[in-house]
Order: structure tokens, then sequence, then C-alpha cells
């Protein structure tokens, strides 16, 4: 994973596929790049006997604890990528052929762990749009979410100069740079994440399946 990019980054947060509580990795071969990584997560502490700091540093250190965890989660990683592909291939197999429903595809040159099955659903083949779909699985004691909001259209960093400037004063807003963007915000409007946890059983994504394909009558 992340083979070729400049940095990896992985999250251990409790949702993940393996899971420290919390926190999370980076992986570079840059080794400048992790050292300075490891002292800024570290306080950013100089070689001195007291404290003292030439840049400004976090407490984001992970505890001796948290790895222990975190290694005892990767002797059953090949297990949960197992479980979660096939919770996967079941929502692909059961609603794969239903118009205006559609999987996300895996890349040619990786094998996806598929932490979460998301569907992108075309209201106008589909009959109804995302937003119906989610609040009829809520009907139902079904979560379900939308795919993430695209950060350039989330309000702390709206990009408009009028807002930029009333509110970069008093630090409420900040700008952030948009290129492209419409791919983000189609998958926002019509991504919806369905519950994807390894310990469904074929009863839960039953359930889950019959709720979304009532409107495909
Ligand atoms: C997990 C996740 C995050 C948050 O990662 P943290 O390690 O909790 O900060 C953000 N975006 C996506 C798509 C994620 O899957």
């Amino acid at each position: 994973m992340g083979v070729g990019a400049k940095v990896a980054i992985f999250s251990f947060n409790g949702s993940k596929i393996v899971t420290t509580s919390g926190g999370g990795m980076l992986a570079s071969d840059d080794k400048e790049l992790i050292d300075h990584a490891r002292k800024i997560s570290q306080q950013a502490k100089e070689d001195f006997p007291h404290y003292e700091h030439t840049e400004i540093g976090y407490n984001y250190r992970m505890s001796n604890i948290l790895a222990a965890i975190g290694r005892g989660q990767l002797k059953v990683l090949d297990e949960l990528v197992k479980r979660i592909r096939e919770i996967f291939e079941y929502y692909k197999q059961t609603l794969g052929d239903v118009p205006g429903i559609e999987f996300m595809p895996e890349a040619p040159y990786c094998r996806s762990n598929r932490w979460l099955t998301v569907i992108l659903i075309t209201p106008e083949k589909f009959g109804v749009d995302r937003e119906t779909v989610r609040l009829a699985l809520e009907e139902e004691n079904i979560e379900s979410r939308p795919v993430w909001k695209p950060m350039h259209l989330q309000p702390v960093f709206n990009p408009q100069i009028t807002q930029i400037n009333a509110n970069f004063k008093n630090k409420k807003r900040y700008p952030c740079r948009v290129v492209g963007g419409e791919v983000a915000e189609d998958l926002f409007n019509r991504g919806l994440c369905l519950p994807s946890g390894t310990a469904m059983t074929e009863d839960d994504l039953d359930r889950v399946v019959s709720v979304i394909s009532s409107f495909n009558k």
C-alpha cells in the first residue's frame, strides 16, 4: 500500500479494518521526512536536557500499549480482509444488476481491502435518490451514510474571497484552493456507504438488501 508515493498514511482509528483504538502511521522511504515527522510528533524537543523548542511540535506519540494492540491485530488482518471482501461480494451479487446502482471498481494494480462497501445511486435510473434510500434504511434502524463531503465544500474551507476576507481576521475560516472537484462532488451526491462490519451476519445483509431492492419493483 502506498508504494511509489512519497508518503503513505495509515489510519488505525476504531472504525478501521485493523485498529489500535486511535492514531495512525506514516510510512516513507525518505528517512529525513520520517525523522522530522517523528520529532514534531514528540513535542519537537531539541537535544537539550531541558525542553527546548525551535519549531512547533505536537503530542501525537502513540504508546507501546497501542503498538501491542496493533501487532495483535496484524495477525488477524488476512481473515478480516477475507470476510469484508465477502460482504462486498454479497452486496454486489444481490444488487449489482439493479439499474442505477454501481459499485466501486477494483483498480487493476491492487487488491482492495473493501473496508467499506460504497454504492452510487443514479436517481434517473434507480427511481429515487441516495438520500431517500438512506432515510428508508434509517426507518428500519439500519445506519448508512453519505460518502465524505469534499473539503472544498466544507464551510471551514469555503473558498469564497469575500468570506475569507471577512473571516480570516478572526481565524474562523481558512481558504482552500480548488482544482477540479467535480468527481468528488458527484461521489458525495450519489454515494452511500453501506453497513460493512465484519460481524454482520447473512441475515443482517439481507435486511439491508431488501430495503434497497424494495425501490426496484
Ligand atoms: C478513516 C478515515 C478518515 C479519518 O482518519 P483518522 O485516522 O481517524 O483521522 C478520513 N477519511 C477517510 C476516507 C477515512 O476512511
